[in-house]
């Protein structure tokens, strides 16, 4: 039987693992910022946040950029289910652009086309969210050139594209889309057992999904909203988060 997927783990990764369990931090400790940090490195963008899947990273992008009800998202029809799902998360509809029988890529001529037809009935989409297919970048120029004309935002679905390129760039350093996505899953490219990673250059964008990673509470003082005769509490709930964190153990394996 040929295996759905087969990893890579050296000694130094089980290493790494039996370091953190030997540590005092398993989860929210400095593996988890380390693992960020290499990331965003490698990709070139501004900020990055480890979360427990792509499907969550998917979730909070799209909660990032305000997905509600009444919302469509498109997508690609040649993908796994997650890519969909995270716009019914958040109450929106789905619709899928076909792709480019060269590439299987999501084709940027039938999004062109798609967006004439929407705009004419008004259902434009909020979101498009391109998913480039084992490593193989979209055309994301051309999409990024469609986002302005229409007005839609952009996640790259990159679950397996990390260390991929696009014009000679790191898939990863936004420079045509709003967040992108990485998974960590052991058939994708690197893995961290379960987990993965959103990016960004929007600081804004960055502070929000920060806060939905974890239950939207917040410790900065500037965020919390003023009780006058109250002290500030050491922690504020200021919006309805999850528990989408990375425990220390995955980040090691994934640095
Ligand atoms: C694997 C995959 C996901 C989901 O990744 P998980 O980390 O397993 O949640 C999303 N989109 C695509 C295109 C994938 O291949």
């Amino acid at each position: 039987m040929i295996p759905y997927g087969r990893q890579t783990i050296s000694e130094a990764d089980i290493q790494a693992v039996a370091d953190v369990l030997r540590s005092d931090f398993l989860t929210q400790g400095p593996a988890v910022p380390g693992f960020e940090n290499s990331v965003v490195n490698y990709c070139g963008a501004q900020y990055a946040l480890a979360v427990n899947s792509a499907t969550s990273a998917l979730h909070i992008a799209c909660m990032a950029l305000g997905v509600g009800k009444g919302d469509s998202v498109w997508t690609s029809p040649i993908t796994f289910v997650a890519s969909s799902n995270c716009a019914l998360y958040c109450g929106a509809s789905v619709d899928f652009v076909d792709i480019d029988p060269h590439t299987y890529n999501m084709s940027a001529t039938c999004l062109a086309d798609k967006l004439e037809q929407a705009e004419k009935t008004g259902c434009l989409p909020k979101v498009v969210i391109p998913v480039h297919l084992c490593g193989q970048s979209c055309d994301m120029e051309a999409i990024h050139r469609l986002s302005k004309q229409y007005g839609f935002k952009i996640i790259e679905d990159a679950s397996h594209a990390i260390g991929g390129k696009y014009r000679g760039e790191p898939i990863g350093n936004g420079r045509y889309s709003d967040i992108t996505v990485f998974s960590f899953h052991p058939v994708k490219i690197i893995t961290a057992g379960e987990g993965g990673m959103v990016l960004t250059n929007d600081v804004q964008l960055a502070k929000r999904m920060k806060l939905l990673r974890s239950h939207g509470i917040t410790s900065d003082a500037a965020d919390m909203i003023p009780r006058p005769s109250e002290q500030l509490w050491f922690y504020q709930q200021i919006d309805l988060g999850f528990n989408y964190r990375m425990t220390d153990i995955h980040a090691a394996l994934g640095l």
